[in-house]
């Protein structure tokens, strides 16, 4: 069987060969061949932050206006659209996502995140701030000026693994319609839609204002955030790589946006809608095999429903369809890669060392030979302080633990060094709201409230800096000036 190769790496406007030729991306279902991607040095990943930096300077994008930069996103948006059908089948060769999710949240999704920008980048990049008598002892006079939004400059893309073309399109969309220039730099393990995605875009911007590199190494993402040629690093990953990379931004003062790991609450009163409770539950808990970083994965239920609720959730796992990902009806595909799957085992292990009880799952299906699977897996019994329940497991493996009262469940919950996300599950509104507000996270969604595109999106403490989304993304990419003027 034929895989797609791709050699070659874009750099000002050209796709030149990788300097260290190709490296192989497996399918995590079949073990097999998914194709071939371009292993480059560090020297190409620096020569394309400085190729950005020459588009950048010579103004063919950054001197663009809002509406004009939004036109030619909104193109691309089109002919990524227009491509979108044959893209599918390689997501899932080399993602492992399930169809339903490769479709929409992996590919069709892209489209919406550029289309989106497009329209963000006509908002107007100046406000007039109303004139005022000043008479202090410092300053007298009218002070009147503008607050102008100017782009930052070349923005490095790092990116996970687990959305690849979809985060990579929040990024290049948000940070090329504030005008500025982009390096892309996708994860090793599934890059080649990325590949399809800087394409696409490449051949409606001007040359130079989208680059692409790519490697099996972290040599390729260290080049990035040491090149002098980058002014912004744009992070989604882990933590424990979002600190190295914040170290070396801090050399130069390099602007970052940290999108990092999660261990999100999901707190479930007894006064729950139970039906909806479990159905989100299962969801945030298989969904992409637990490799989302939102993914509710400490489940606080109240103490009275606790047996009731997590031995439904277990009886209820047992009926998912585990498999290939490309078969219908399968709703837990395989972890990305070997090396994820063996991190997951040990998270399980670890759980089962700590005394925590294992209600379901913990194994390779029995049924699968190969592809890197591993089954739902619910502890319960589990205290907050144990390992499974503080650190960011990445697959199919979620912890219940109980709580007393409103209080405890806000204690428990903010006793965590992440704090991305949070769920809480109430027929109370007000107690509810109480809690969401009491939540040391970004987001918090009540009683299964969809995601919101328009809303600011980030984590507390340990789960990033800065913000994501909407027109809040625009701040994120942008400098802000003011220029005062007196009368
Ligand atoms: P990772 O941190 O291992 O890698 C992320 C990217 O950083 C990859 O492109 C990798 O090659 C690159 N990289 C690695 N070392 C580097 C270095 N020293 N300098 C520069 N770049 C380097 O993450 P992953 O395993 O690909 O993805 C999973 C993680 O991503 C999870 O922790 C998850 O929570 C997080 N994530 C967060 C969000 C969010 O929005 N908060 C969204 C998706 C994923």
């Amino acid at each position: 069987m034929t895989v797609p190769a791709c050699g070659d790496v874009l750099i000002g406007g050209h796709w030149v060969a990788a300097d260290k030729g190709t490296y192989q991306i497996t399918d995590p279902a079949t073990e097999e061949p998914a194709g071939h991607a371009p292993a480059c040095s560090a020297a190409q990943a620096m020569a394309a932050a400085g190729a950005a930096r020459a588009a950048w300077d010579n103004g063919s994008w950054s001197a663009l206006s809002g509406q004009e930069r939004g036109a030619l996103l909104r193109k691309a948006a089109e002919q990524f659209k227009a491509r979108m059908n044959d893209l599918v089948d390689l997501t899932i060769a080399e993602t492992g996502a399930v169809r339903p999710v490769a479709v929409s949240q992996q590919v069709a999704a892209v489209a919406v995140r550029l289309a989106k920008f497009a329209d963000l980048a006509a908002l107007s990049p100046e406000e007039a701030l109303p004139p005022r008598e000043l008479a202090g002892p410092g300053a007298r006079g009218i002070a009147a000026g503008l607050v102008v939004r100017e782009p930052i400059g070349v923005v490095a893309c790092i990116t996970p693994f687990n959305f690849p073309m979809t985060n990579c399109a929040g990024k290049i969309g948000a940070a090329l319609a504030c005008g500025n220039t982009v390096v892309v730099k996708p994860a090793p393990v599934d890059p080649l839609g990325v590949v399809e995605l800087c394409r696409i875009v490449d051949s409606v911007l001007p040359p130079g204002v989208v680059n692409f590199v790519c490697g099996p190494g972290a040599d390729v993402g260290e080049a990035l955030t040491t090149s002098p040629n980058v002014d912004m690093i744009s992070f989604t990953g882990s933590t424990a790589v979002g600190r190295q990379i914040q170290q070396a931004a801090a050399a130069r003062m390099k602007r970052t946006l940290m999108e990092l790991g999660g261990k999100s609450a999901n707190i479930i009163f007894a006064d729950a809608d139970r039906n909806k409770a479990v159905a989100n539950a299962m969801q945030v808990w298989t969904f992409h095999s637990g490799q989302i970083c939102i993914a509710g994965t400490r489940l606080l239920v109240e103490a009275s429903i606790y047996d009731e609720f997590t031995a439904g959730l277990a009886k209820a796992a047992a009926s998912l369809t585990i498999g290939d990902p490309r078969e219908p009806g399968v709703v837990v595909g395989p972890l990305v890669s070997a090396a994820q799957r063996a991190r997951v085992e040990q998270f399980i292990a670890q759980g089962i060392a700590d005394g925590a009880t294992l209600a379901c799952g913990g194994k390779r299906p029995a049924h699968l030979r190969r592809g890197y699977f591993i089954e739902p897996t619910l502890f319960t019994n589990v205290r907050n302080d144990m390992t499974v329940a503080r650190e960011e497991i990445f697959g199919p493996v979620i912890t219940a633990i109980p709580f007393r009262d409103e209080a405890e469940a806000i204690a428990i919950a903010n006793d965590s060094d992440y704090g991305l996300y949070g769920y809480v599950w109430s027929g109370d509104t007000a107690r509810a709201l109480r809690v969401a507000r009491a939540l040391r996270t970004g987001t918090v969604q009540i009683n299964g409230s969809p995601m919101n595109a328009d809303a600011p999106f980030g984590g507390y403490k340990q789960s990033g800096l800065g913000r994501d989304g909407g027109r809040y993304a625009i701040e994120a990419y942008s400098e802000l000036k003011y220029i005062g003027w007196t009368a």
